[in-house]
């Protein structure tokens, strides 16, 4: 059966000389592996198509097994993603975390969604750090884990001071602090950032001009949830801590001007 779908390529491995498998997340089909014969030749129609990062629709030859792929039409290229080494290693990062969130082969429209709109955005030079953390947040979800944000975990205040409880997976107001001794306290300013983080649609985080310390603050947080409470740690992310602690050792295609906090 031929299959048409429309997709984002999540990773590729080579195998054999000349051929890949490619890991396609669809929108119609969620994540499906494919070979893609000849891919590693440069000449091959295939080789542009089977690029990670790409979007387009892809056409899979199925069968018994791993699917074949026949063909495919680019709709972008993410090209602008792969020439900077920044953004390359956000968007791999959101990559991995997609695959590994992803363990059967059913359709997930809304992650689709999510993933698309964050390569979008990121190619669209918006900060990938932001868009990064926007999509932790977003797929907390996905992973299992619905943090309350709106209210008070304990007693449902909406009002007061607000702390971060991993043990809740939420906030605490400060009337409830004493129930969780490792309670991370917040500003009112990270309440809202992290609410908007967890909720906004992506084109207004696109938009967030954000600190460096207010965006390693709230990634602390998410990560945390993912290694403790997911039990996710990325290989991608030691290259990305890397990456951040020495930005001088990388060369960045431009210098942005260093952003103020809303
Ligand atoms: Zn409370």
């Amino acid at each position: 059966m031929l299959q048409k779908v429309e997709g984002i390529v999540l990773r590729t491995s080579p195998y054999g000389e000349s051929n890949k498998i490619v890991t396609i997340f669809s929108r119609e089909l969620g994540k499906r592996a494919a070979m893609a014969r000849g891919a590693k030749k440069p000449t091959s129609r295939l080789a542009s198509i089977s690029q990670p990062f790409t979007y387009g629709y892809f056409l899979i030859q199925q069968g018994k097994g791993m699917g074949t792929l026949q063909q495919g039409e680019i709709i972008d290229s993410m090209r602008s993603i792969r020439e900077d080494i920044f953004t390359t290693a956000y968007a791999s990062f959101i990559m991995e975390l997609v695959d590994k969130l992803i363990d059967d082969e059913a359709p997930k429209p809304q992650l689709f969604e999510i993933l698309q709109q964050a390569l979008h955005a990121i190619s669209e030079e918006y900060d990938p750090e932001a868009i990064s953390l926007f999509v932790e947040w977003k797929l907390l979800p996905t992973a299992g884990i619905y943090p309350t944000l709106h209210q008070c975990t304990n007693c449902g205040a909406t009002d007061g001071e607000f702390a971060f409880s991993f043990s809740q997976i939420g906030f605490l107001c400060h009337r409830c602090f004493s129930i969780d001794p490792y309670i991370i306290r917040l500003s009112p300013s990270q309440v809202k950032l992290i609410r908007t983080f967890y909720t906004v649609p992506i084109d207004q985080v696109g938009k967030l001009t954000l600190k460096k310390e207010t965006k390693g603050f709230i990634k602390k947080i998410v990560r945390t949830i993912y290694s403790e409470q997911v039990g996710i740690r990325l290989k991608s992310q030691h290259f990305l801590d890397q990456m951040e602690k020495t930005p001088e050792f990388f060369t960045p295609k431009k210098e942005k001007p260093s952003p103020e906090e809303e």
